[in-house]
């Protein structure tokens, strides 16, 4: 059995390490030729290889299902493409863009809306193309936000990433670096004194947001590491994706947020998932999603709801979908229990 101290990257590793079993291996080879394999120790120790139902697995694992495509398919789910002025860059709202450094992860997770852009080998962006990006921001002094993505900006080195974070952070009209990552729950190590530090900035607010989609991923080590951003000043926030057969359940999803609250890391979205190719079989219905918030709302605390959002394909943007409290007519609302009250009540 291959040891857990390295990534696992292809399926004969995963094989090895018993996470497939030898059948197997013909047809995931094909899946792993198609999107990229990866799943650090960290991950890997979490799967229990004898649950076929392991929700862990099923967000890392390939699976056969994955080279069936549903008419509803994209390949680029969110629309990132039309609203891209400049490499790496994609400025889709007014006030905030995303740059896209690095197009690698530590992992590869098996729903991920930009499957088709990332790859280990796929590099990021080159220092010219990194300067033409910066000087896109400079030039529209209406960016107050500017959100690191990917792939997963964690994946860069300390002195890099201080590089990027410096560089935003002399920008007059840049007031909030906001960094998406799933670093810290999934190789918690890499969570080091100075990586904190890079991402600090003077007179700058950063916020890392971390993706996370059950609550055994928030191991004592990655609540560790989530304590040491948020003990430097820097506030977390979380974001989940709603995945059939890992979070689908409300008991899961209030298990998840309560322990993000916990670890002082604020629920911030919940996302339906995005109509990526080959991950039909991981999709929920939209009203599944909208009955999983109305029981979370009644039966968890304030800090622990999410907004549930939906990416609205070819580049609309993203937008809360429910469920609703008001009636359509707008006269009554209502309450955590399911009952309608008028509104205003008749004295
Ligand atoms: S870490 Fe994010 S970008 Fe990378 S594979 Fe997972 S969902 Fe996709």
């Amino acid at each position: 059995m291959k040891s857990a101290s390295t990534t696992l990257r292809s399926v004969d590793e995963l094989c090895d390490r018993a996470l497939v079993t030898r059948e197997r291996i013909s047809e995931l080879s094909e899946v792993a030729a198609r999107y990229a394999v990866a799943i650090t120790p960290a991950v890997a120790d979490l799967i229990d290889p004898s649950d076929p139902l392991d929700p862990i697995a099923r967000q890392f694992v390939p699976d056969a299902r994955e080279l069936q495509q549903s008419p509803q398919d994209r390949h680029d789910p969110i629309g990132d493409d039309a609203f891209s002025p400049v490499e790496g860059v994609v400025h889709r709202y007014p006030d905030r863009v995303l740059l896209k450094v690095v197009n690698a992860c530590a992992v590869y997770c098996r729903f991920c809306f930009r499957r088709e852009m990332v790859g280990p080998g796929r590099g990021g962006l080159s220092p010219a193309a990194l300067a033409a990006a910066l000087d896109y921001i400079r030039a529209h002094p209406q960016i107050w936000e500017v959100i690191l993505s990917g792939g997963d900006p964690l994946v860069l080195s300390a002195r890099r990433l201080k590089d990027v974070v410096a560089s935003l952070a002399a920008i007059g009209h840049v007031k909030v670096i906001r960094v998406h990552t799933r670093m810290p729950a999934v190789a918690p190590e890499r969570i080091s004194a100075s990586l904190v530090r890079a991402l600090r900035a003077r007179e700058k607010a950063t916020f890392v947001v971390l993706h996370v989609n059950h609550p055994r991923e928030l191991t004592k080590k990655v609540r560790a590491a989530c304590a040491r951003l948020i003990d430097a000043g820097i506030p977390m926030l979380s974001q989940s994706v709603l995945l059939r057969g890992v979070n689908d359940d409300v008991e899961t999803l209030g298990v998840l947020m309560r322990s993000l609250v916990e670890c002082r890391v604020k629920p911030y979205y919940l996302h339906h998932a995005d109509l990526a190719p080959g991950t039909a079989h991981l999709r929920t219905t939209i009203a599944e999603g909208q009955a999983m918030m109305r029981a979370l709302r009644g039966h968890y605390s304030g800090l622990c709801q999410p907004a549930y959002v939906l990416d609205i394909p070819d580049g609309h943007g993203k937008s809360p979908i429910g469920p609703n409290y008001l009636s359509e007519d707008r006269t009554a609302v209502e309450d955590f229990q399911g009952r309608q009250h008028e509104y205003p009540p008749r004295t």
